[in-house]
């Protein structure tokens, strides 16, 4: 499945991420998924779960942010998102335009929280 290998890949990511930043751990991760991309949500979250589960990861959330894809037109620079294949610029008509995202798989961002409780400025409840 596709959508196993990607899942695979953002773990990865993670890891490599980790490995730079001793003393955190990851909490939530987030992935940017251009539409034009074929990526199934669901069955990407499904793999990523499949994957973390009764891991050291297992409590890492998976965030997804779809883009939308945008094409500039080449005579009048504008930017717009692409509706139901219609790539025609929406401002002077012209069919001169080209696609400049909306096929995106990249990380979008990492959270991490510092393992705890610190040392420095711990205060004791007792
Ligand atoms: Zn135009």
């Amino acid at each position: 499945m596709h959508e196993m290998g990607i899942a695979n890949s953002v773990l990865e990511a993670v890891r490599t991420e980790m490995g730079l930043h001793p003393g955190t751990y990851p909490c939530k991760v987030g992935v940017r998924i251009g539409e034009m991309a074929a990526i199934d949500q669901d069955a990407l979250r499904f793999c990523f779960e499949a994957i973390v589960h009764e891991t050291d990861l297992e409590a890492l959330e998976l965030g997804i942010e779809v883009c939308p894809r945008r094409h500039r037109c080449q005579l009048c620079g504008c930017e717009f998102v692409v509706h139901d294949y219609d790539s025609r610029c929406p401002q002077c008509a012209s069919l001169a335009t080209t696609c400049i995202s909306g096929d995106e798989l990249e990380l979008a961002y990492l959270e991490v929280e510092e393992y705890g409780p610190s040392a420095v400025g711990a205060k004791s409840t007792q």
